[in-house]
């Protein structure tokens, strides 16, 4: 190690000739890193609601004479099944869309008939929590992209844009046309994202309030999908939040 780099030092000789070779580590270390950070959360991630299920059922067997009090645990430990459910989901999604042969499949989508049928499968959340959708979309725009890959950003933004307001909230879905590009947002009357934290939200388990995000189902993931898919459509992503007002997060893709 020199400075804050990593380098490996080869030396080799014959009878005239002498052969220094340092070869810079750093990035490769960097990755090997982050893989160790990534597999170390994952198993957390995966051991908790482990230990939670486990303690259900144990619970369980003892008490299975008591009807309600079975049921209680059984829908402790289906609550942390859905939630593996998910996580094991967020993770399938990342490794597609980081593996090298990954290929973006473009198509013509209806934009508006996509997303309002995105706002029907996420109404039952919506309505738990008196949550209004509002979709802002002109008739018959549509976009070529990837579906899976526009439905993994949206699906993201969607879900945390109820998750994170305020009983008897609002979300809206808008879509701009620009010079070059396309704006799509997703603002909230919600509980807003604390400035310090902003840079953080697009970053693999990060979460504001930890307990927050695991009791209304949250991997931790949703941002960093919505992120690298972004990305991988040659788009980026914006957040504008303001702590107990709300927050906007706006896509951009290339027209
Ligand atoms: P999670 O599964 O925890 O929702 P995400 O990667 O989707 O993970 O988001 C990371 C964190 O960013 C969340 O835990 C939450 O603290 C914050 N966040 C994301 N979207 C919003 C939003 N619309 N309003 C407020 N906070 C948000």
């Amino acid at each position: 190690k020199i400075g804050d780099r990593y380098v490996q030092i080869i030396f080799g000789s014959d009878m005239d000739e002498k052969v220094l070779l340092l070869i810079d580590l750093t990035t490769m270390k960097k990755y090997e890193n982050l893989k160790k950070d990534f597999i170390a959360n994952v198993s957390h991630e995966l051991k908790t609601p482990l230990a939670a299920m486990k303690l259900s059922l144990e619970t369980l067997e003892e008490e299975c004479k008591d009807r309600e009090i079975a049921q209680k645990f059984v829908n402790k430990a289906m609550e942390r099944v859905k939630y593996m459910e998910q996580l094991i989901e967020d993770l399938i999604t990342l490794s597609m869309l980081e593996s090298v042969g990954f290929q973006v499949n473009l198509k013509e989508i209806q934009f508006k008939a996509f997303i309002q049928k995105l706002v029907s499968d996420l109404s039952e959340i919506a309505q738990s929590k008196n949550v209004k959708i509002e979709v802002d979309i002109p008739e018959n725009v549509k976009i070529k992209t990837d579906e899976k890959m526009i439905h993994a950003i949206m699906k993201n933004l969607i879900d945390n844009a109820i998750k994170y307001n305020k009983e008897g909230g609002k979300v809206t879905v808008t879509f701009k046309e620009l010079k070059n590009e396309v704006e799509i947002s997703v603002c909230d009357t919600g509980i807003g994202i604390p400035k310090s934290h902003i840079p953080f939200i697009f970053e693999r388990f990060y979460r504001v309030e930890r307990s927050r995000s695991r009791k209304l189902g949250g991997t931790g993931l949703g941002l960093s999908i919505v992120k690298l898919a972004t990305e991988r459509l040659n788009g980026k992503v914006e957040v504008e939040s303001e702590e107990g007002k709300g927050t906007c997060f706006k896509i951009y893709l290339p027209k």
